[in-house]
């Protein structure tokens, strides 16, 4: 009988190695490997961009989903919600401000907007660095699918 031919896999690494890559992973240091919000906050990469500052920035989505849709991004690389710790609490507090005045900015903060954060594959999670989608302009049924 043949045996399968040996792959690759993570779990073959040395423990150190793995644990070199993982903090790189967590701090954002992979991010530099191609993360296209990273590479779009720092200019490298072309995008509608509505607002920006020193933590964040604002850019239309590329397949907008309603006439207004957005995307609010910190200029941090987390992946996701999932990596959110008490060091991120005044930047997750900020990302939820500036929503609020981009839908100011966009005049649907009267008819209504829909503030949405996918996190991992089985929501819909695309781009493995946070994002909060801002949407509105339309009406936005519930729930969501
Ligand atoms: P997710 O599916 O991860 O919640 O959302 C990712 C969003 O980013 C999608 O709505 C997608 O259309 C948008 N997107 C993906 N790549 C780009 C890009 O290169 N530029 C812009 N502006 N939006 C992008
Ligand atoms: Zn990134």
């Amino acid at each position: 009988m043949r045996l399968p031919a040996p792959g690759w896999n993570f779990e073959m690494l040395p423990f150190a190695l793995k644990k070199l890559l993982f903090y790189a992973y967590k701090r954002g240091m992979m991010s530099m490997f191609g993360c296209a919000f990273c590479q779009i906050a720092a200019h490298k990469k072309p995008a509608d961009i509505l607002y920006e500052d020193e933590h964040c920035l604002v850019f239309r989505d590329i397949h907008p989903k309603a006439p207004v849709h957005l995307l609010v991004i910190p200029r941090k690389h987390l992946v996701s919600l999932n990596e959110g710790s008490e060091e991120d609490k005044a930047l997750l507090g900020h990302l939820l401000i500036v929503v609020g005045k981009m839908a100011k900015d966009q005049r649907i903060d009267g008819t209504g907007y829909r503030t949405i954060i996918n996190t991992n594959a089985e929501a819909g999670q695309t781009i493995f660095h946070l994002h909060i989608h801002l949407l509105g302009g339309r009406i936005l049924h519930w729930p969501p699918g």
